[in-house]
């Protein structure tokens, strides 16, 4: 993205006119890198296609689309001349920015600098600017406007005391984007000052990012401090942006008329009288724009000065945004808004021009103002789905018969129709018809969405699931959501676009804040967003069919599957996602058979065509032959009696043909879990993740709590060995209650071993907790995601010390192999440790480089490629020399083409989740271990993962 920084800047230039100072920007764009030559061709076209001045002093001069070709990189040179150059038309230039741009990421640029070419005299401050810091400043840091517009203002909002509505006024500042999280806790440390009238003040400029102003007055009368509270004033202040806005106030109190703003009922009032933006309640239309670079400079001059040809306001906003609507007659407001291709502008006219304005605009942007525009695509939902899984590619429904290889995410082979899935496109008139009607439409909607989201509550048997819906339920129950819709609805928008703007709203700064899991619940927001607005839109959920089916989505998430009736859902098939995305994990639990990652072509089956996927191999069969269907479900059968033998023989051993046992553990996430996974025939616990224990209490676990976790899953093994994983959190995984800083790369982030070793004091409760309960029991204790060998001492450290303390007789420690480092340290670390886990599921991402959840690259991401494959022989042969065992517990162990391999490079022990247990065991005893070698020895030869399945599969 671009930024600015002084490292881009040249001060102190000269040049003699506009085409030698073109001449130099040319030469430091090639200096550095960022074009080649020519570039200067393209600078000069585009000044003579029109001037490239900005005003406030500032030029920024760029290529044509034919130069386009010649950036190298997309990037800025800024070019500071204090003695001016005439750019024409008299405009004297003082800041030259060069842009290189191969798309339209300039337009980020722009926006920055719109903020600054408010100012007045700028172009003075940026030719008087003596260091480069300094002109940065200027460009970057000029006064902001004070935010105060309809969204900011609250009226009649439920509030018990003092506290809740300025909890109220501090959402509205953090919705409007001024404030960071936090800033009502810091609103509460402050003094709040008494104005007269009812009405008090409070102020911060803790956690401010741009200065606004919210205004609340509470729905029952309120007391503070022995006072009257009719209304209450949070600004967020930064500089000197609200002065105008005091000023103005003072006089109004001093007026005596103070009391207005308490008993206000309208939010317009309040913004005339404290001189805020107010909502113009003026015809308005819509349209998308269709120029390829969004509103750069060009067009967007193109539609100031048409817009100036009105007599009367005309003003502008993005649909999808939550930013008030901008004059377009401001050509630095036009560019501000960043508006790209396919974003859908709103213009509003005041009624005096609009019947002339608004047709001569819509034309004017409809035949792309003065550039060639490529048509929109018509928007269907599923073309527009299509499209952004693969622009670039024009995807077709696979045939009949056609197979198509996807994912192997969840085994088992199901056939039934397609119930294909994709969301929905809403269309709704901005403008309402009554204020009263369309509450009224609202609240219908609302009271049909929570009947729905009742009864599935009611119908959900897991605590998990009902938890999601009940919060959904809350969600749409807050009052915050619903007195902003109902401020937009008294501004006549209808139900349907006020509903989908504060929706949105709610949902991007949800997803702003620190916090990843509370960013997560965006999603949620979005859910029941949708359910209320395709109620308000008509537009009906398709009806699953009757007959067990097959479900089609684009992308489906954990909770989209904990929300399925196994009875009803036949199999799952998704455009993207990957196997060991904990959807996939959660798809296994239930024992869906899926196929994830087929691509989008298959968004455009026809719903009940009959398809057929095999979970197995992560292949699809569109429309089988019949004597294909019947193959399968032979294979289906025959698979089943093998499950049913297998069953049989699951609590005995598993040792292969010629006399080599291999341990199967299982993989469990809460203590319940122990009892089934001996039920299944597991020798031991294989992998406890820990962290789910934590997930399902609603505060941290305590260390007797913990001990207590930790004691079931011990008495539920009756002797047998636990391997317990400490704490493995982070952004990837975060806790409700631990909040994690967001990261860009979360997976490559403060994770795992890396963050119970940073917090010291939790992992020592967890390790002590631990020790207490083993009582002498077989304890094996491994660390998550390490990858030096610094960590491992650490870690150990600190355990051996516990130790000290709370003697545990039986006690081994090791680690995960996750990351490749550490199975290249292999042979240091087996010196020291006693036991390997290998985690292949993030050895896998870490290998590849594949992101174990990319939507699209995860099928690449198999756990048989010959490069993992690798890394566990030099673990196993590490930690072999050294007279110490390696297990496998990451999703590869369960994979029944995985089994030899693994078995034939030496791993000891496998842990799969409960139900794959007797599955694994009867691959074990299929083998001679002398076959498995010899497979695993020529898999370590091959290139590809498809390679080494072919081996074992056809072989
Ligand atoms: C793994 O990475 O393979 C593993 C078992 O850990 P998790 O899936 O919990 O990250
Ligand atoms: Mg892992």
């Amino acid at each position: 993205m671009l930024e600015l920084t002084i490292e881009q800047i040249s001060m102190g230039q000269t040049a003699a006119d506009k085409p030698a100072a073109l001449q130099l920007l040319a030469d430091k764009l090639v200096a550095d890198g960022l074009v080649a030559e020519g570039y200067l061709a393209g600078l000069q076209a585009r000044e003579v296609q029109g001037s490239t001045f900005l005003g406030q002093g500032i030029a920024i001069p760029h290529g044509t689309p034919e130069t386009r070709d010649l950036v190298y990189a997309t990037g800025v040179r800024l070019l500071q001349f204090p003695e001016g150059v005439d750019w024409g038309d008299g405009q004297i230039v003082y800041l030259a920015i060069g842009i290189a741009a191969k798309s339209d990421e300039h337009l980020r640029l722009l926006q920055l600098l719109t903020r600054a070419l408010g100012e007045t005299d700028l172009g003075q401050a940026l030719r008087r600017a003596g260091s480069a810091e300094a002109l940065l400043k200027l460009l970057q840091g000029a006064p902001q406007e004070l935010a105060l517009d309809a969204q900011m203002i609250g009226l009649g909002v439920a509030a018990d005391d003092f506290e809740e509505l300025v909890w109220r006024g501090a959402r509205l500042l953090r919705q409007a984007d001024c404030v960071s999280g936090g800033f009502a806790a810091v609103l509460q440390q402050v003094e709040a000052l008494p104005l007269g009238d009812g009405l008090w003040w409070l102020h911060s400029e803790q956690t401010v990012k741009r200065p606004g102003l919210a205004f609340v007055t509470p729905s029952q009368p309120l007391r503070y401090l022995g006072q009257p509270l009719t209304g209450l004033f949070c600004l967020a202040s930064l500089g000197e942006a609200h002065q105008a806005l005091l000023e103005r106030l003072c006089a109004l109190l001093i007026e005596g008329r103070g009391q207005e703003l308490g008993r206000a009922t309208s939010t317009r009032a309040v913004l005339e009288v404290l001189g805020g933006e107010v909502p113009a309640d003026w015809p308005s239309a819509r349209i998308t724009l269709a120029n390829a670079h969004g509103l750069h400079a060009r067009p967007a001059k193109v539609l100031a000065q048409l817009a100036k040809s009105f007599e009367g306001e005309v003003h502008l906003r993005l649909v999808d945004s939550a930013e008030p609507a901008i004059s377009a007659k401001s050509l630095s407001k036009l560019l501000s808004l960043g508006a790209r291709r396919g974003q859908v502008l709103e213009l509003i006219a005041e009624p005096s021009v609009a019947a002339d304005a608004l047709p001569a605009l819509l034309a004017a942007i409809e035949s792309g103002l003065g550039e060639e525009v490529e048509a929109l695509p018509a928007a269907t939902a599923v073309a527009d789905k299509v499209a952004e899984i693969e622009p670039e590619i024009s995807v077709q429904a696979p045939l009949a018969g056609q197979r198509v290889q996807g994912i192997a995410a969840a085994p088992g082979i199901a056939v039934g129709p397609a119930h294909v899935q994709v969301l929905a496109d809403f269309d709704y008139p901005l403008r309402g018809e009554t204020p009263a009607a369309e509450r009224q439409r609202l609240q219908a909607a609302l009271t049909a969405v929570r009947a729905d989201i009742e009864a599935l509550v009611q119908r959900s048997t897991v605590k998990a699931i009902r938890e999601i819906f009940i919060t959904h339920q809350e969600m749409l129950d807050d009052p915050a959501l619903t007195d902003e819709v109902e401020a937009r609805l008294k501004q006549n928008e209808s139900a349907a676009a006020a509903w989908n703007t504060v929706i949105e709203a709610a949902a991007r700064q949800q997803e702003s804040l620190q916090d990843a899991l509370l960013a997560e619940r965006a999603a949620d927001l979005r859910d029941i967003g949708r359910r209320v607005l395709a109620e308000l839109c008509g537009v009906q959920t398709l009806e699953a069919p009757d007959d067990a089916y097959i479900l089609v989505m684009d992308e489906v998430g954990p909770s989209d599957v904990a929300r399925l009736d196994p009875a009803r859902v036949a199999g799952i098939l998704t455009a993207r996602g990957g196997a060991t995305a904990h959807s996939a994990i959660v798809a296994r639990a239930l024992g869906i058979p899926a196929v994830v990652g087929a691509g989008a072509a298959v968004l455009l089956i026809k719903p009940g065509t009959p398809l057929l996927i095999d979970g197995q191999r992560g292949l699809l069969t569109v429309e089988p032959a019949a004597e294909v269907l019947e193959k399968a479900l032979v294979e289906r059968y025959s698979r089943e009696q093998r499950l049913q033998a297998a069953a049989a023989r699951r609590h005995e051993t598993a040792v292969t043909r010629d006399g080599h046992a291999v341990e199967v553990f299982a993989n469990i996430g809460e203590s319940a879990g122990v009892a089934a996974a001996v039920e299944q025939g597991a020798e031991g616990v294989g992998l406890l993740r820990t962290e789910l224990i934590f997930m399902a209490h609603s505060q941290a676990p305590d260390e007797t709590v913990q001990e207590a976790e930790y004691r079931r899953v011990l008495d539920g093994l009756a002797g047998r060995p636990l391997v317990v994983r400490t704490l493995d959190v982070g952004g990837d995984k975060p806790l409700p209650y631990w909040p994690i800083a967001k990261e860009e790369n979360p997976f490559l982030g403060v994770r795992g071993i890396r963050l119970t070793l940073q917090r010291p004091q939790l992992m020592e409760g967890q390790l002590r907790a631990l020790l207490r309960a083993a009582d002498n029991r077989p304890l094996r204790i491994m660390f998550p995601m390490v990858g030096s060998v610094e960590e491992w001492r650490a870690a150990r450290d600190m355990t051996e010390r516990l130790r000290a303390e709370i003697p545990v007789a039986d006690l081994q420690l090791g680690i995960m192999i996750e990351v490749p480092s550490a199975a290249l340290l292999a042979p240091v670390l087996a010196r020291e440790v006693d036991f390997f886990s290998v985690g292949t599921n993030d050895l896998t991402q870490y290998t590849l480089a594949i992101d174990r959840g990319h939507p699209t690259l995860s099928a690449q991401a198999d756990g048989l490629h010959p490069a993992v494959l690798q890394l566990i022989d030099i673990t196993v042969r590490a930690a072999h020399a050294h007279g110490k065992w390696v297990g496998i517990c990451g999703e590869l162990a369960a994979d029944p083409v995985a089994v030899p391999l693994l078995v034939g490079l030496g791993v000891d022990e496998l842990s799969v989740s409960a139900r794959s247990i007797a599955e694994v065991k009867a691959g074990v005893r299929e083998l001679t271990l002398a076959q498995a070698q010899a497979w695993a020895q020529q898999a370590l030869t091959l290139g590809t993962a498809a390679q080494v399945r072919a081996l074992v599969e056809n072989t």
